[in-house]
């Protein structure tokens, strides 16, 4: 496979919810001892990387600040770049607050705001969808998603994603972001690929999500490797490729076995 980068999703490669995928850990170990830099990458839109690291810790993994992008700090990171320092008005909870104020960016009452950035929020209120409503009519103002997900497979069952804003927003006003960062968007993954540092042709991305983690490897140009320890499985695997219309360059069991072919040079 040639190679000596890989951008990891977390949950379903590394994790599923709360719970570490043991194997996966052990074939994460094996990666480390090959010498491939890694950098996880999430769409996570509510976590702040603090609250992510802390979770790496309680799995057994030892994870720098450095080696992780989760899509609120890579929104804050982005817009830094379009604009500078910005006032923004979201309607995310804390963990992405607290990125985007990291980043130097002011949280402004929503009458101030030159951006909208939309991310989940567990709990939104009419309010919220007012203030981000007479936002998204203002076409002076630049709007932002941090994650296009539509739902998010938790532990018991499907729940809204991003998508439940975004959805919202779209049919009252018909206007659809006018940036998405998190995956399949490019934007995530050139942030990931510009951490680790090495050659694009050298770089894989490796995911359990064709729509989402396949998907983003096609459109930053880079490698794609599928694994079958979370949403995509061996009986669904065809029809989701034939619905999202691409499909990996490899597919493993689990990162496990991907550390084993990566140690046996396949
Ligand atoms: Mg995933």
């Amino acid at each position: 496979m040639n190679i000596e980068g890989l951008i990891l999703d977390i949950d379903g490669v590394i994790s599923r919810g709360r719970k570490p995928i043991e194997r996966a850990i052990e074939g994460y170990r094996i990666i480390k001892e090959l010498g491939i830099k890694t950098v996880f990458v999430s769409n996570n839109s509510t976590r702040s990387r603090r609250i992510m690291l802390e979770r790496f810790k309680h799995f057994g993994v030892d994870v720098g600040e450095d080696e992780l992008i989760i899509a609120t700090h890579a929104t804050a990171v982005h817009i830094a770049k379009e604009n500078g320092s910005t006032k923004i008005y979201t309607t995310g909870e804390d963990g992405l607050k607290e990125e985007l104020l990291n980043l130097d960016h002011e949280i402004v009452d929503y009458r101030n705001a030159d951006y909208l950035v939309v991310g989940s929020n567990r709990g939104i209120n009419f309010e919220i969808f007012t203030k981000a409503l007479r936002l998204a009519l203002d076409r002076e103002v630049r709007y932002v998603a941090v994650n296009p997900d539509r739902v998010f497979p938790a532990e018991d069952g499907p729940i809204p994603g991003t998508g439940l804003i975004i959805g919202a927003l779209y049919w009252m006003t018909g206007r659809e972001p006018d940036v998405i960062v998190g995956k399949p968007s490019k934007i995530i993954v050139d942030q990931a690929i510009e951490r680790l540092n090495v050659d694009r042709e050298r770089i894989a991305i490796v995911g359990d999500q064709i729509d989402v983690d396949i998907m983003a490897g096609k459109n930053a140009g880079i490698k794609s490797i599928l694994v079958m320890s979370g949403v995509t499985n061996q009986e669904n695997y065809q029809e989701k490729v034939r619905q999202v219309g691409v499909a990996p360059d490899f597919v493993f069991e689990d990162l496990y076995e991907l550390a084993v072919a990566l140690s046996s040079g396949k």
